[in-house]
């Protein structure tokens, strides 16, 4: 197994983080924004853009796992969903990666039907050219090629979740 050489540096993350938190901040002026990260993948992610929001925001979560049967259907499963009452609040959905899209699309219906003020989504990674669900981001950090990657957040078999950087992943040389 190898984990090849970062594609994105400690440092353009901390670049990227700082211009979405920034766009971000514009937008949700005088609003109530609640950022729901999507764990496990999500958590670094989402510690180090909320810490860069400049404008009032609370934090909650959800816990999904999605299981792939074929291709293009997955299943996808809630162990845990946000507690917060949503109806007065601007949700903002932060995910590390979007690849078939199905994952986040079941939390976004899930979402949209507890009826928030509004709702928006911050994919860090988007694999656009796996997609087989639209699902519409409004903040995206980088897009990449259909690629395994880990770090960051992202693992492989609950590993290098601890890397500061995004790399290939590859089971083989
Ligand atoms: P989707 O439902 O969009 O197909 O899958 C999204 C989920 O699959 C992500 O939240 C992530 O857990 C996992 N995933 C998709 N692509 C990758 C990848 O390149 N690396 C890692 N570590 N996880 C991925």
């Amino acid at each position: 197994m190898v984990v090849g050489k970062p594609i994105f540096t400690v440092e353009q993350i901390q670049q990227r983080v700082r211009e979405l938190a920034e766009m971000i901040s514009k937008d949700y002026e005088g609003k109530n924004l609640l950022a729901v990260g999507i764990l496990r993948g999500a958590f670094m992610f989402l510690s180090d853009l909320v810490r860069a929001i400049k404008v009032p925001l609370t934090v909650d979560f959800v816990i999904a796992a999605s299981y792939m049967k074929e291709a293009t259907t997955g299943e996808v499963k809630v162990y845990y969903d946000v507690r917060e009452d949503v109806n007065d609040k601007d949700v903002l959905l932060i995910e590390d990666i979007v690849d078939t899209g199905i994952t986040l699309n079941h939390i976004r219906e899930r979402m949209l039907q507890k009826r928030p003020r509004s709702l928006k989504i911050c994919a860090f990674l988007d694999k656009k050219e796996r997609r087989v669900v639209d699902v519409p981001l409004d903040y995206t950090g980088f897009e990449i090629p259909n690629e395994f990657v880990v770090g960051y957040g992202l693992d492989y078999d609950n590993r290098y979740r601890n890397l500061p950087y995004i790399a290939v992943f590859r089971k083989s040389v």
